[in-house]
Order: C-alpha cells, then structure tokens, then sequence
C-alpha cells in the first residue's frame, strides 16, 4: 500500500524500470563503478542516411540505436532516461555504502544499516523462509471465509503483503481540500488483467507458464508436488476472477469511473460477506462514515468469492502473496525462481540486475526522504533552483499566450483556462520540510523486517491523513528520481533534483538544446493539467467542468483525432505466434497530448528567450540551427532498445507512448518541425493533416 494513490498522477515516464524487476541475490562481481557524463547533446547519435522528414526519430537516434544495445541486465535502455537513472542510483550507493561503513549522523546510522541489511546476503541464506513463517503461520489458522477481515488486518498490521485490494487515504475526487478513506482493486500478480483475460496463443503460454511458476515456488518452499499443483491451481483460479471484476486501466483513467461514494454501511450491504467494521477497527485507522469505493463491480465480485471460493484456496492465495511479494529478498533459489518467470520470460530481461543496485533503489523507495537529504547537499546547487524558476515562469508565458490563440476555444473557456493556469504551483528540487523516519526501527540483521516495518510506517503515515488538512508541500518522489509530475488534485508540477541534471537540464549547453529538454518537460507536465483527464479538474484541484459544453465537445473532438492517430502506431511486430501490437491510442492520450503541447509551448518559449538574447532561431551551431538543434534534442531524450516482451508489456500497461512515437508522433503535430527542416507538406513528419489539441 506504499504510495496510495486512487486520484492518478501523471508522470513523465513509466517509473522506475526497476521497480518490478528482481536483482541478483547474491554477491556479485559486478563492482559499482562511476558512470560517464551524459552529452546534452549528441551529434554521434544521429543517423545521417536517414531523412528527417521521414523517421526523424530514426535521424536523431539511429546511430545511438544501433550502437547502444540492451545491456543484459536491463529491459528498456533509454539514452538519457536509463544512463540519469544509473548515475544517481551511483551516487546514491556511494552514500549508502559510506554510511554502512561509517556513519556520521543518526539518519546516516538509520539508511546505512537498512542498505548494510540488504547487502548480507549470507544471512538472507541462513534465515531462509523465517522471515515469513510468522504470516504464513497465521494464514494455516484460517478456518472460514468470515475470519479474512481480522486475517488480513494482522498481516498488514504486520507489514506482510496480502494481495485482494487497495485501501487507505487520499483526496476526495471534487473537493479536493478533504482527505477520505478510499478502496479499490487490486490482488493481482500478473502485469494486467489481459494477462488472465485475453484468449490468443501468446497469452495462453504466458497463463501456462505462470502456473509452472507458482508450482515450483511452492514446491520450493516444501510442499509436495501434488499440493504445488493444487495450490497453484487455486491461485490462478482466483486471480483470473478478480481479473474479470476489474475495470480496465483504461476506463479507470475516466475519474467519474472511478469515483463512487459509499456509507460505510451501504458498502457492507454491497459486500455482506466482508465485516468492513472489524477490518477497519483492527488495521487502525480513524473513524469514519463514508468512503469512496473506486470500483464497485470488484468488490461484489470479490464478495461472492467468497461464498463459493473453499477456504483452502484462500489460504494457498494468502500464501502465495505473502510469498511473491518478498521473493526478491528470500534465499537464492526463490530469488532466481521468481526472476526466470518475472524477469526473464516476462520481460525478457538476461540477468538479474546487481546487487547494489537493487539495495539502492529499495533504500530510496523506503527512506527516500532521509538518503535524499544528503543526496541533494552533493547534486543540487541552489542556483539550479533559481534557473528553474526562471524556465518555469517562461513556459508559463507561453501556455498563456497558446491558449489566448487557440482557434476553436470561446473567450469564456479560454478565461476560465488562464485561470486554472495561474493556480498550478510549482514544486522544484526537494520538499522544504524532510519527512521524520525516526520511528522506522532498523535493524542490520533483519532485512524483511526493515522491509515490513517501512511498509507499516507508509501505511500509518497514510492512514494518519485521514480527515486532516492537505499538506500541500508534500511530494510523491524522491530527489533523486528522474522523472517529474502533474497531480491533478494539488493542481501542481513537480521536478525532483534526480531530472535537474544533464542532459534533460544543462547550464553548459545552448538555449534551444535545453529547452528541447527540461523545457518540454515542464510544458509536458503543464498540459497534464488540460489533457483529457486532468482538464476534467478546475484550478483548485476539484473535479468540476469549467469548460462550456460546447468547448468541451471542440476538445473532445480534437483529443478523439490524437487518440486515432496514436492506435495506428505499431508498439511491436508480429513474431513467432505473437500478432503485432498497436498502442491503445485512448490508454497513452493523457501523455500524448502533453507531449504535443509540450513541444509546443517549449517552442515558443525558446522563441521568446531568443529574441531577448538578440538570436534568432536560424542561427547555427555546429551545422544546424537552433530550432533544428531544439527538436533533436528534444528527440535525444528519448532514443533507446527495448525487449520485445517490454515493449508488449508496456503496450497494454503504460499510458506513454514508446520514445519512437514520442518523437515521430509529435513533431508531425506541429508545423514549427516541418518548416525548421524544410520539409515538404505531405512528407510523413509534415503531414498536410495533422492533430492539435493545445
Ligand atoms: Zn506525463
């Protein structure tokens, strides 16, 4: 439950591309050693052969492409994304590893002895499957259906994950200004629901393969094959109806879908087999008397699986989870079980990732806000945050003047957009105010039961919100993530240090070379605000119209010609009994659109900043001009090499689009790209037709 978060935000880019992918388990060969610097700008990446006008993303990328293969333990290598990422988690392992070493303050001690933790794999060996016997112990207890709410109370109390559902505390979807306790799906363990769902051979041998997995964990963990199988079998057998009641990731991007306020005694009438009453009382959270139940149709379901599900194969489920959700961090044999289903046949992925890494990132995931204090003294200069200032208030400038332009918007919307633009707030670098840790015990011998008391703080912290007033200077990333945000209901961009860095933000480099990065970042993170989803929100973070009806069908319409446009780019080809895979062009509209309007306003931003410095956008460097400049570096952001898997796995699961079509799908949106190559109208990035929403 880390991280609650019903009311989505809208980041940048999928998050971390570790984040589900499971790490050697042993110690490793493979030293940390200091990465290279990024260039900003790249003239070795681009493909000279290639015509700009045609594939631009082939021009900017095509040599970076070539000459950049996956590295084997990775599924996505991005060319500023994955090589940032990998550099702050160095720098950031160089601060744990002193500290495990020799701390100097007390949050050193605390981060220090939870990485020092991570790293003993040795006793992660010797304790085997003890870290978990106490859940599991628990689980054998259960002995009928109306015993699951004070089950899993005690395993979440505890920190063990249980799978079933989502539940804790975030603002309410049209008053933003009030913290509600809020439930919704969960329980699965395969990416998405079409995992369980879709009937096509691919998917089938993904199903039999699962199943495979989960008799050899359970075998492994000492069941006889026979009990494995029939484990196994209850296992899939629940997961795929709890896959059935789900509401799609796409329809959930609809806020109206997912927003349904219930009394807490209407919602026991809607699940009469769950006493919601003594699992609220029992996991401690304050008294309330309604709630938001995000999808319905889940828990009705989930109500009558339990009358008809027998009570062992809800134990063999509990197991199970209780089981996955730490098998990263259990004794080799799991670790490398769990990374051939997950990692490999999943995602493609060679090899697990090293050891350090996986203790780093798990450090910045669980005490983010203490490791990333020390983080941002060594790789933030204060000055960093004053340029920022300075290229947020431009990008401000220019989305103001783009909508005063905007030809199909009345002056009444238009009035109500600049004011919804006025009222984004910006949060730059790190929070003003640290989080406390200090009631985190950790412990350097005992991994999982770091891992299971931070999971209890988060839940605690959360639960605490319960009523309380907004903290509007909260942040939902750690500094030394590379990524950025919009959050609807706080009406605000976030940029955390961690994307504050070459080659997104570079001082060095010319203006339209940053502004093609960290500036259609921040452009991409103010559309979010009036794409599809987040217009649905007014200013102070409220779900309210403000557009007129007629503005808003003249929006649709427009957002219905990016949807179309983006169902027709091919995510993967047909392979072996694989069919190709387009993007789901209504999934990834959010992104899209504030890509497209990012590139944009970014533009004109750079236009701006040009004519104060007396330059012109014709002006050249190094052969090229600084509007071409500015959309190859745009495009550098995003070259990279993804496993076919990965790719399949993001098409169905990711609301971005992948790198080629952040590029290609954008500049053929905008007239600026054709003209600044000068290319001819109804050339494929110049199209005579093309979509404009902003
Ligand atoms: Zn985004």
């Amino acid at each position: 439950m880390n991280c609650f978060r019903l009311t989505s935000i809208l980041l940048l880019a999928a998050g971390s591309a570790l984040a589900q992918t499971p790490a050697a388990s042993q110690a490793d060969a493979n030293k940390p050693s200091a990465p290279a610097p990024i260039k900003s700008f790249d003239l070795t990446a681009i493909d000279k052969t290639a015509d700009p006008c045609t594939d631009f993303y082939q021009y900017a990328c095509g040599n970076w492409v070539n000459s950049n293969p996956i590295p084997s333990d990775q599924v996505r290598w991005a060319r500023s994304f994955s090589l940032l990422r990998e550099r702050n988690r160095y720098l950031l392992w160089q601060e744990l590893d002193a500290a495990a070493k020799s701390p100097k303050t007390p949050l050193q001690k605390q981060y220090g002895d939870f990485y020092a933790s991570c790293m003993d794999t040795g006793l992660v060996e010797t304790k085997g499957l003890t870290p978990i016997q106490p859940a599991w112990t628990a689980i054998a207890g259960l002995a009928e259906a109306k015993q699951l709410p004070a089950l899993l109370s005690q395993l979440e109390n505890h920190g063990t994950p249980d799978g079933f559902f989502e539940f804790g505390v975030g603002q309410d979807d049209k008053d933003s200004s009030k913290q509600i306790a809020q439930m919704g799906q969960g329980g699965l363990s395969l990416p998405d629901r079409d995992y369980y769902l879709v009937d096509s051979p691919r998917f089938a041998a993904i199903r039999a393969q699962y199943v495979e997995h989960l008799k050899k964990m359970f075998a492994l963990a000492g069941d006889t094959p026979e009990q494995a199988a029939n484990e196994a079998a209850a296992v899939m057998r629940i997961e795929t109806a709890m896959a059935k009641a789900s509401t799609s990731r796409t329809d959930l991007r609809q806020p109206e879908n997912r927003y349904h306020i219930y009394t807490v005694a209407d919602f026991e009438k809607l699940t009469p087999g769950f006493d919601w009453g003594t699992y609220f009382h029992a996991v401690g959270i304050g008294p309330f008397d309604t709630l938001n139940v995000a999808t319905p149709g889940f828990f009705k379901a989930l109500n009558e699986m339990m009358q008809s599900e027998p009570i062992e194969a809800w134990k063999s489920y509990l197991r199970w989870h209780a089981l996955h959700g730490q098998a990263s961090n259990l004794p080799k044999a799991f670790f490398d079980e769990n990374f051939a289903f997950f990692g490999k046949t999943l995602q493609g992925q060679q090899e697990p990732i090293a050891r350090w890494k996986q203790c780093s990132s798990m450090i910045d995931g669980a005490l983010g806000e203490a490791v990333g204090q020390d983080w941002v003294k060594q790789n933030f200069p204060p000055a960093a945050k004053d340029s920022m200032d300075k290229l947020v208030a431009s990008l401000e400038k220019s989305l103001g003047d783009d909508i005063k332009t905007l030809p199909w918007m009345t002056d009444a919307t238009k009035k109500a957009a600049e004011e919804k633009l006025k009222m984004i707030r910006n949060k730059i670098g790190y929070p003003e105010k640290w989080r406390d840790y200090s009631s985190v015990k950790v412990d350097r011998d005992d991994l999982i039961g770091n891992l299971h008391r931070s999971a209890v703080y988060e839940r605690n912290y959360n639960f605490a919100k319960l009523g309380q007033p907004v903290d509007e200077k909260e942040w939902g990333m750690t500094p030394p993530t590379v990524n950025a945000y919009y959050n609807p209901s706080f009406n605000d961009i976030n940029f955390p240090a961690g994307i504050l860095q070459p080659p997104f933000f570079d001082f060095t480099t010319d203006a339209a070379v940053n502004f093609g990065g960290i500036g259609v970042v921040i452009g991409h993170e103010m559309t979010h605000g009036f794409d599809d989803e987040g217009s649905q929100y007014d200013g102070k973070g409220d779900l309210r119209e403000w557009q007129t009806a007629a503005d808003r069908k003249a929006f649709s319409e427009r957002e219905d010609c990016v949807a179309n446009e983006y169902s027709g780019f091919e995510a993967a080809p047909a392979h072996g009994d694989a069919t190709a895979q387009n993007l789901n062009g209504k999934l990834t509209l959010g992104e899209n659109t504030a890509d497209n309007g990012g590139l944009r306003i970014a533009y004109m931003a750079l236009l701006d900043t040009l004519a104060a410095q007396g330059k012109t956008i014709g002006d050249k460097i190094d052969g090229y001009t600084e509007a071409q400049r500015y959309f190859i570096g745009f495009a550098q952001v995003w070259c990279q090499n993804q496993t076919e898997q990965s790719a399949r796995q993001s098409a169905l699961t990711d609301p971005h689009s992948p790198g080629k079509w952040r590029v290609n799908g954008t500049v053929q949106n905008f007239d600026g790209f054709g003209k600044a190559f000068g290319c001819t109208k109804g050339q494929p990035m110049y199209p005579a037709n093309s979509c404009r929403v902003w």
